[in-house]
């Protein structure tokens, strides 16, 4: 299992990145919300969607989910 978090900054396209934890561009307290750990990257993307409708996969980390 693997703790997912989304960021609560917007990208410049309105995307909200999901990452998992230790990916560099993981943002910092405050500007994240721990969704908690799946074993899927896309239940992770589902989940930080209840938070932020525009969410998606990290290029970096999460590539597998991103869409787009
Ligand atoms: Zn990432």
């Amino acid at each position: 299992m693997v703790s997912y978090y989304v960021s609560t900054q917007p990208q410049p396209n309105g995307e909200h990145a999901v990452h998992r934890s230790g990916c560099e561009q993981l943002p910092d307290e405050p500007y994240r919300v721990f969704l908690g750990a799946f074993t899927d990257c896309h239940e992770a993307v589902l989940s930080a969607k209840r938070h932020f409708p525009y969410a998606n996969g990290c290029t970096r980390c999460l590539q597998e989910c991103h869409t787009g």
